[in-house]
């Protein structure tokens, strides 16, 4: 097939052509087991017939009106987000980095509408860390690699290393505006932050009257077992970016604030011609439904055990994986020395032996399948992985 695309992906050497649940077929009838979830986006797995339904509806009523009017299902979806989190106020817009940028943006406003004539404008990352590809958002990330061609780069931003406390604690100071923190690197690992240093960030916030961000674009809208990751700690954001999941592969973003810091974003401030729109928002609207149940969220943290088990007992019977870690439906397995870098091989083995996985940098087999993964596909998988394993160890 001749590609017309910038070559800036490399294209899996299949061609997707439809897809149910957990399952997907490419354009020669070859059957899948999806448990990568379109990279943590396909929380509800593939053409849901609610989300459908929720779709076809609002086809029917109004696509797009722009921001000079408020529509119902946009205001309809930020009421769930908010009275379901500490927000009291949403921003919409249509991915992850903008979700990301607008939290940004917000908190470099909020420290010059409060704190005049100070230098108030720092931001602290984290080594590693993920927020988009825009530019101000590859530079907040904390992988060179992704920003070095793009320089100069927006300045006034430090890194640290993830989950190093007394370097949270060192870095925070009172010309910091925002720290920002994944609550599980998903990008670079699937490394879980631990509460000290959720904790440590927060002190270290409140000390310098800096805002707390949690980019919650990969863990959010229920993929750990609960809505967002931050609800498993005693440790309260400021702002939180949410995307993927969040329309469940209808592109739309979103950032949560507080009253008193939202009130920054007046009037023309920022902007986004696509955000909140009517389409997006009523598929969200719907998935939220879905999504904050009990029983959904019970299925993500029994199929993330059941495939966590899994996974370990195939790490302990072939030794390919050295450890297995994350949380409910969100999983890395990182190769062991032997095996060192080569987690992409092993994802092509899988796509021979019908399973989608993903990569999280060039060491961790990733998933994130379907929050309403069925016993079936959990085991079909499994045993999909194991004969891609076989073949993976005799090459
Ligand atoms: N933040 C995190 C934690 C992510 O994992 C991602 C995407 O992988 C993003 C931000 C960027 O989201 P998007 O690709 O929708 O811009």
């Amino acid at each position: 097939m001749h590609n017309y695309l910038t070559p800036n992906f490399t294209f899996a050497p299949i061609l997707p052509d439809h897809a149910q649940g957990s399952r997907v077929w490419d354009d020669n009838g070859q059957e899948y087991i999806d448990l990568a979830g379109g990279i943590a986006v396909n929380a509800l797995g593939h053409c849901h017939p609610v989300l459908i339904q929720a779709l076809t509806a609002q086809a029917h009523k109004l696509w797009h009106i722009s921001n000079i009017y408020t529509t119902q299902p946009a205001q309809d979806l930020a009421k769930r987000l908010v009275d379901n989190t500490f927000a009291e106020q949403v921003f919409f817009c249509n991915s992850g980095a903008e979700a990301n940028e607008a939290a940004f943006k917000l908190a470099r406003k909020y420290a010059r509408d409060h704190f005049a004539g100070t230098e108030k404008h720092e931001i602290i990352a984290c080594v590693n860390g993920f927020h988009g590809r825009t530019l101000f958002t590859v530079s907040v990330g904390g992988q060179p690699k992704y920003s070095n061609d793009f320089a100069p780069l927006p300045t006034g931003i430090k890194h640290i290393p993830f989950n190093d406390s007394s370097a949270i604690v060192a870095a925070v100071n009172d010309k910091t505006c925002a720290v920002v923190i994944e609550p599980i690197q998903g990008e670079s690992g699937v490394l879980p932050a631990t509460e000290e240093f959720l904790q440590a960030a927060r002190e270290a916030c409140d000390r310098h009257q800096a805002l707390l961000i949690f980019d919650e674009v990969q863990t959010g809208m229920g993929r750990t077992g609960k809505l967002f990751a931050h609800q498993y700690y005693d440790v309260q954001p400021d702002i939180v970016s949410s995307a993927k999941a969040l329309g469940c592969g209808i592109p739309i973003g979103a950032m949560l604030t507080t009253a008193q810091i939202g009130n920054s974003f007046t009037p023309g401030s920022h902007g986004s011609t696509f955000g909140g729109n009517p389409l997006a928002c009523a598929v969200g609207c719907a998935a939220f439904d879905i999504i904050n149940t009990p029983e959904t969220m019970q299925n993500v943290l029994q199929q993330g055990k059941k495939l966590q088990a899994g996974l370990q007992e195939l790490a302990e019977s072939t030794g390919v994986f050295s450890q297995v870690r994350g949380q409910g439906l969100l999983l890395g397995c990182a190769m062991s020395e032997a095996y060192s870098g080569k987690a992409a091989q092993l994802m092509q083995l899988a796509l021979q032996h019908g399973l989608l996985v993903l990569v999280a940098g060039n060491n961790v087999l990733r998933l994130a399948p379907s929050l309403l993964l069925s016993d079936a596909d959990l085991q079909a998988g499994l045993q999909r992985l194991k004969a891609a394993i076989t073949a993976f160890i005799h090459i």
